[in-house]
C-alpha cells in the first residue's frame, strides 16, 4: 500500500538511546533538557530566533491569536488545513476569506485590501505546500491597515525565501511537527515571533505559569514532552538526506508528468523550496475522480490536500471565491516520502498517463 506520505522514523535504538537521557533524569516533561536541546537544534539549523516548541502546530495558531490579542474579522485563506479556519473560530473571531492566487496557491494579497474593514484585527496566512505568501506585500498592506501577521507555515521546514528562514516572517509564524510532516516528533510543532511577544506567548504556551506559585495571565498546555523531543532529535540527523531524496522523486515527477496537461505548483521567486508536496491540478474535477479510483484500485492513496475549500465549512459564512473553489475541485497531491521507489513512481505515473 502506498499512501499520499509515510513517517520517516529512525532506528528504534537510535530513539531509546535519546529517551534514556529522559529516563535518566525522571523529567518527562514541563522543558526537560530534550525540548530545549531541539530548540536549539532546529534554531541553528533553521536559521531562526524566538523558537517555542510546542505539542502540535494548531496550538500555536490559537496561542498567537490570543497573544496578539486579535478580535472582529481575520483575513485568511480558503485554500489550508482546517486548523488555519477553526483556530480563528475557535478563538471567538470571524474568518473573512480572501481567494488564492491560481498558479502559487497562496493568499491572493492584491484581493486582501478590498476586504479590510474597521472590524479587521490581523491577516492569518498560509504558505501552502511550502510556498511563501508574498510577504513584502502583506507586511506592506499590515503597517498601512495596522494589523498583525500570522502565517501558518505548517508545511514550511527548511524553506527559505530571499536567504532567511520563511518562519522569521510575520509577527508570529508556526509549523506542525505532525507525523505526516517533513519534519516530525509524532505529534508536535513549534512557533516563532518578534522579540516582544516571546514572553506573553511563552507563559501562554505553560498556564501563564511565572514560577510556580505566580500567574502572568490566563494560559493553556501547550507545552512539547520529552519522548516528543526525543522523536524529533532522533529524526533531525536525517533531515538532509530525506531532503535529497525527497528532491530527486519530485524531479522524476515532473520530468515525466512535464508533457500531460496539467498544471503544477508554481514556487515564487527567491525561495529554496523544501519538496514537502506534490499536487498536480487536473482540468476537471471528473478526471482527478477517474485517475484517484484508478490509483485506489492499485493500492496508492494521494489525498485531496486541500479539498473542501474552507469557506464552505458549516461554521462559517460562504464567500465567493472562484479560484479556490475551482482548484480545491481540481488538486491531487501525489504520493512522496523518503523511500517511495522507482518502480512505485513509475506505477503511479503510468496509472495518471492512462487515466487522463
Ligand atoms: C498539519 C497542519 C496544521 C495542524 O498541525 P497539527 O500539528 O496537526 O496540529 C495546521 N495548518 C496546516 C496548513 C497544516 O497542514
Amino acid at each position: 500500500m502506498i499512501n499520499v506520505t509515510k513517517t520517516f522514523l529512525p532506528a528504534q535504538e537510535e530513539y531509546q538511546t535519546i529517551l534514556k537521557e529522559a529516563w535518566n533524569t525522571g523529567w518527562m516533561t514541563n522543558r526537560g533538557v530534550l525540548v530545549k536541546q531541539l530548540e536549539l537544534k532546529l534554531q541553528d539549523y533553521l536559521g531562526t530566533v524566538n523558537i517555542i516548541a510546542m505539542t502540535n502546530g494548531t496550538l500555536p495558531l490559537q496561542i498567537a491569536i490570543k497573544a496578539l490579542r486579535l478580535q472582529g474579522e481575520i483575513i485568511t485563506t480558503p485554500f489550508s488545513y482546517v486548523a488555519t479556519t477553526s483556530s480563528i473560530v475557535w478563538e471567538g473571531c470571524t474568518p473573512v476569506f480572501v481567494d488564492i492566487h491560481p498558479d502559487y496557491l497562496t493568499i491572493d494579497e492584491t484581493k486582501i485590501e478590498a476586504k479590510i474593514s474597521d472590524r479587521t484585527s490581523a491577516i492569518l496566512a498560509t504558505h501552502v505546500f511550502g510556498n511563501p505568501c508574498n510577504v513584502e506585500a502583506i507586511e506592506a498592506i499590515a503597517k498601512k491597515h495596522d494589523l498583525k501577521v500570522i502565517y501558518d507555515a505548517a508545511h514550511c521546514f527548511g524553506v527559505t525565501y530571499k536567504g532567511q528562514s520563511i518562519f522569521n516572517f510575520g509577527d508570529v509564524s508556526t509549523c506542525s511537527f505532525h507525523a505526516t510532516k517533513l519534519f516530525h516528533t509524532g505529534e508536535g510543532g513549534a512557533l516563532f515571533c518578534k522579540p516582544q511577544y516571546f514572553n506573553t506567548i511563552f507563559s501562554h504556551h505553560n498556564f501563564g505559569h511565572n514560577g510556580p506559585e505566580q500567574f502572568n495571565g490566563l494560559g493553556i498546555n501547550a507545552k512539547m514532552s520529552e519522548p516528543q523531543a526525543a522523536m524529533g532529535l532522533a529524526v533531525f540527523p536525517y533531515m538532509e538526506s530525506i531532503l535529497a531524496s525527497r528532491e530527486k522523486i519530485v524531479e522524476d515527477y515532473s520530468t515525466a508528468l512535464a508533457s500531460l496537461n496539467l498544471q503544477f505548483l508554481k514556487i515564487r521567486e527567491h525561495t529554496i523550496w523544501n519538496f514537502s508536496y506534490y499536487p498536480v491540478i487536473f482540468e476537471d474535477e471528473k478526471q482527478l475522480l477517474n485517475v484517484k479510483l484508478a490509483l485506489e484500485k492499485c493500492s496508492i492513496f494521494p489525498r485531496r490536500y486541500f479539498y473542501p475549500s474552507l469557506d464552505t465549512l458549516s461554521y462559517v459564512e460562504t464567500s465567493n471565491l472562484p479560484y479556490s473553489a475551482s482548484i480545491s475541485k481540481r488538486i491531487l497531491c501525489l504520493p512522496l516520502y523518503h523511500n517511495l521507489d522507482k518502480n512505485s513512481l513509475q506505477d503511479i505515473i503510468n496509472t495518471i498517463k492512462d487515466n487522463l
